[in-house]
């Protein structure tokens, strides 16, 4: 079966061969956008149009957060006990993996990705998450406080309240659509919030079929809201409404300073998860063989579009053209193909313009001189496809060294002194991860406090735990997703003090 029939078989199967145009989802209803304007969804393996969202405006913003205010501000909502919204949490995860079959394929459509990884990570990790954080909702607490008020003669008694913000804005990018929605949705709806979420122009499919879960699920209607469109319309009116309490974002740095003024104009709190130019550094003691396989995994998982991709490979001298041909040896060796292919261990980046722009980099890599071992190519004709690709030779000023190209690219460089390895691996303008591939105990314990990351992994990269908080340092963003840190960033403190 060619790559066309594939994508058009699954089409079929999540009923967009019958219903290809889909609305915003506001109030619990589908609603077509203001202006009757659509973007088109394009499933990246075969460049064939495989759907239509709203190319919202403001007006459609002001409906969503509108109806997200109602429901936050209604008898209804404030009557849920902790425990009601926990319950419906329980019963979302349900749905999400209920409905795995269908999600799995939404987001292999839209985005291209492997069926297998949707499956693993926007279906199965986000349902895992949604019932980590349902637990949060009934555990939320503030604390009781001995006062040491000076007031002669006087009792009191004081505590803190932990209450949700308000109306939330969830504005979340492609790569990894249903998951990231989810850290946004879960930690938000525990903790007692409403949300209007902006998905990706590229990916909307899977956060409609979201809302109409949540739903179904026994949320009142107005509780999670999804207006598509564009960042620059959509976004931004969603980013300054003044009802919005809190931000939560995942994207670019770029936009992220963007929407961290719009979020200070209007006093919201807001969340920044944003870019990265993570680094390896493998010494020489560490098993050559299993350090290559993790920087392989580390670069060309997703198609190297993951946040926390591992796309600065720093090797001591000793191991270093093991590494560098085994990490060669690796990428050649991954079947590239549909995200619809069970053979498929790579498939095509999300769009054309990100397939430019990745291809951009590498021929500028290769132009400012750095040696290309292996990839640097698109793969097929047709298709977002970019070949796994490693350089060597590269130079610390280089843009394919400083700019996170957010594909499939790693740059390998030698170093002999451990100090080395530790500057080069903090310059840079990003701080989200770092790994650290060493059996020596004493030198990893050294090198991990002095890496500036939001996240260090030992002996392994790119992996999530639903209780450590995700989020980084310097240009990578501000705050965190995951964890008790990201439900409580839902919440103001309240400070109560009682004479008595
Ligand atoms: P992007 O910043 O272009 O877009 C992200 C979202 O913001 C989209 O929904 C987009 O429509 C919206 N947007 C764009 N301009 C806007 C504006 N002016 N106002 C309001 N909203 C706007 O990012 P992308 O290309 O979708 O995703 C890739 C980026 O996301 C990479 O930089 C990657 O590192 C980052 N990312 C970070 C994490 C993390 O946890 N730190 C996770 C995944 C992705």
């Amino acid at each position: 079966m060619n790559l066309r029939d594939l994508s058009i078989e699954h089409l079929g199967q999540v009923g967009l061969l019958a219903q290809r145009r889909r609305g915003n989802h506001i109030d619990g209803h589908e609603v077509v956008p203001l202006n009757g304007r659509y973007l088109p969804v394009v499933d990246p393996a075969t460049e064939m149009i495989v759907a239509e969202a709203p190319d919202s405006e403001a007006a459609d913003v002001d409906a969503a957060v509108a109806g997200a205010r109602r429901t936050f501000e209604s008898a209804a909502w404030k009557s849920l006990r902790p425990a009601d919204r926990e319950r419906m949490l329980y019963t979302l995860s349900t749905l999400i993996e209920s409905h795995a079959d269908e999600l799995s394929a939404l987001e292999t459509l839209q985005s291209g990705k492997l069926r297998g990884i949707a499956r693993m990570i926007d279906v199965g990790a986000g349902a895992e998450f949604v019932r980590y954080m349902a637990g949060w909702a009934t555990k939320l607490e503030g604390q009781t406080l001995d006062n040491s008020i000076g007031i002669p003669g006087a009792q009191w008694v004081t505590y803190t309240r932990r209450e949700p913000v308000g109306v939330v804005a969830a504005i979340v990018p492609w790569n990894f659509p249903l998951a990231i929605a989810l850290w946004k949705v879960a930690p938000a709806l525990a903790a007692g919030c409403t949300v209007v979420l902006k998905p990706s122009e590229e990916t909307p499919l899977t956060a409609l079929r979201l809302a109409e879960l949540v739903l179904e699920a026994g949320f009142p209607p107005g509780t999670l809201n999804v207006v598509c469109g564009r960042g620059t319309t959509a976004g931004a009116a969603l980013a300054a409404h003044p009802d919005i309490r809190k931000i939560s974002f995942t994207g670019s740095t770029a936009v992220g300073r963007h929407i961290g003024h719009a979020a200070v104009d209007n006093m919201a709190r807001f969340t920044l998860e944003l870019g990265g130019k993570s680094p390896l550094i493998v010494l020489d003691d560490a098993d050559p063989a299993a350090a290559a396989q993790g920087a392989a995994n580390g670069i060309f998982f997703h198609q190297g579009q993951v946040c926390t991709a591992g796309s600065r490979v720093y090797v001591q001298r000793g191991i270093f053209d093991q590494v560098v041909q085994q990490l060669a040896q690796a990428a050649e060796g991954l079947h590239i193909g549909s995200g619809f292919d069970p053979r498929a261990q790579f498939g095509p980046l999300v769009s054309r313009r990100h397939l430019d722009r990745v291809m951009a980099h590498i021929d500028g890599a290769v132009a400012e001189g750095a040696t290309l071992v292996t990839g640097g190519a698109r793969a097929f004709d047709g298709g977002f496809f970019v070949k796994p690709t490693v350089f060597v030779d590269t130079r610390p000023a280089m843009r394919i060294v400083r700019e996170e190209v957010f594909g499939p690219v790693a740059t390998v460089v030698p170093f002999d002194d451990v100090e080395d390895a530790i500057r080069m691996a903090n310059d840079s303008a990003y701080g989200l991860a770092a790994s650290v591939w060493s059996n020596n105990l004493s030198a990893v314990h050294r090198i991990v406090p002095r890496l500036q990351a939001g996240v260090v992994w030992v002996n392994a990269h790119n992996v999530l735990d639903n209780a450590l908080p995700l989020g980084g340092v310097k240009q990578s963003g501000s705050g965190r997703d995951l964890g008790r840190a990201a439900v409580e960033s839902f919440t103001e403190l309240k400070s109560v003090c009682m004479a008595v």
